[in-house]
């Protein structure tokens, strides 16, 4: 890997995501060296995903570089590497392009999606985790209303524009909301000679609640505002399967759709040599104990979404949020520096900063700890968070003017299929 030797202890984050990054900034100027590896060569900022996914911004201003956010750190290096395997006996791990020894190895790999065993939405739904995932997605749903328009078969042209989320979370509701923005603002204009009214987008939860993480209010404001917007709610429904053409439910329901979107579960990204056994938990995420230290390992940490520490409070560990990711990784690269300094580790205790989700324009809802709230405020307030958030300048700039632009203009100018996109159907 060309890692040169150093007389500083070697600390190995695997993971340039929310915590992976505010690890890294925490060790920056301390006597140490930091190896950052990460299959992608840019940070994803996955809330604003969807909005990649449905033509409201482009994907180079929610994704960042890397090596930028590392690049006036001394003792610093950035490998493009997909890690296969950590050897926790020879404190080693094996990656595509090399093996690398560690001191500390400290696990921030994130989640992935969810299918809980179903071949069948694996192999023929639309994921929305990362950025090509996105691309496929916008490429797809802008596929489909080309060949609404030019097939002569109702059946055909109904599937084609009919979307099909399952997953009420934030995702689905944030992608629903959009998808029916588009419905109403873009298809008209692009597509005058398609009956787009004819275009349906369905929401499927399996529970009896949307946003179910969020107040009661919340959940039933973000219900008001996708059904004003014309989003059919499906709850206490459970998909099956999907085999490209038909969704089949747990009740006689079915739903006839060239497009599902599957955002109803994720998991934790363990990796092999900590992903079986005692390491990890039913979701997939590596045990850890309060300082985020791997149960039974004293130089492996894990943090983030792929982090599960349980508490009294919390038995399932912490919500798979940026929030607890950013925090966990600050606070690790204190108590490294602490456990190098052989001091004692100060536990991890989540400061919970709210829930919030957008359903479009002019409408969101907020769960602060003590102040809820929906409608535009919130929406203003959805906004500013998320462009606090973002990393880079630039990005927040292009965000910004993007947003702007489209409120004024009723538009979404990022609707190119740069990158066809066909699916291959699987039984
Ligand atoms: C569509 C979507 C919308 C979301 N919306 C919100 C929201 O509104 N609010 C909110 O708080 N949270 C939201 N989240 C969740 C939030 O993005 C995650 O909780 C957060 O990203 C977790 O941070 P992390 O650092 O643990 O993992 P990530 O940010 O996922 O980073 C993990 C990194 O590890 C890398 N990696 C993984 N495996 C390997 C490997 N084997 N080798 C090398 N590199 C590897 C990945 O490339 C990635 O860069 C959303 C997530 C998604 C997908």
């Amino acid at each position: 890997m060309n890692i040169p030797k150093s007389s500083f202890p070697r600390i190995i984050i695997i993971g340039g995501g929310f915590a992976g990054i505010a690890l890294a900034k925490k060790l920056s100027k301390q006597e140490v060296q930091v190896v950052l590896l990460d299959k992608h060569n840019y940070h994803t900022f996955q809330p604003l995903l969807y909005q990649v996914s449905t033509g409201g911004l482009e994907p180079d201003s929610i994704a960042y570089p890397i090596r930028k956010v590392l690049k006036d750190f001394p003792n610093f290096f950035f490998r493009l590497a997909n890690v296969k395997e950590i050897n926790t006996e020879k404190n080693k791990v094996i990656t595509n392009i090399g093996e690398l020894k560690f001191d500390y190895l400290v696990v921030a790999s994130g989640s992935k999606t969810n299918f809980f065993g179903n071949a069948s939405i694996k192999a023929n739904s639309m994921e929305m985790k990362t950025v090509p995932q996105s691309l496929n997605l916008r490429s797809l749903i802008l596929e489909n209303f080309e060949e609404a328009l030019l097939t002569t078969d109702l059946h055909e042209r109904n599937a084609l524009m009919n979307f099909v989320i399952v997953g009420a979370g934030p995702t689905g509701v944030e992608l629903a909301g959009a998808l029916a923005e588009i419905k109403k603002g873009i298809l008209p204009k692009d597509y005058p000679d398609l009956d787009t009214r004819l275009a349906q987008i369905n929401l499927v939860q399996s529970g009896d609640k949307i946003l179910k993480e969020m107040s009661d209010k919340a959940s039933k404001k973000a219900e008001d505002f996708l059904e004003k917007l014309g989003v059919q709610i499906w709850k206490n429904v459970r998909v099956t399967g999907y085999d490209g053409k038909i969704v089949t439910t747990n009740s006689d329901l079915t739903f006839e759709t060239a497009t599902m979107v599957w955002a109803a579960g994720v998991k934790g990204a363990a990796i092999k040599g900590l992903d079986s056994g005692q390491f990890v938990s039913r979701g997939n995420r590596i045990l850890v104990n309060q300082f985020n230290q791997v149960k039974g390992v004293d130089n492996i940490f894990a943090i983030g979404d792929v982090a599960q520490m349980e508490t009294e409070d919390l038995p399932c560990g912490h919500p798979m949020m940026a929030q607890p990711a950013i925090q966990q990784g600050k606070l690790l690269g204190d108590n490294l520096l602490r456990l190098l300094d052989k001091k004692p580790m100060k536990p991890f205790v989540y400061k919970d900063k709210g829930t919030m989700a957008t359903v479009g324009r002019n409408k969101a809802v907020v769960d602060l700890p003590n102040f809820k709230f929906q409608g535009v405020f919130a929406w203003f307030v959805w906004m500013f968070v998320h462009l606090f958030f973002l990393i880079g300048f630039r990005n927040k700039m292009v965000v910004f003017v993007n947003w702007v632009y489209n409120y004024i203009r009723f538009d979404r100018e990022a609707r190119l299929i740069i990158r066809p996109y066909k699916k291959k159907l699987k039984s």
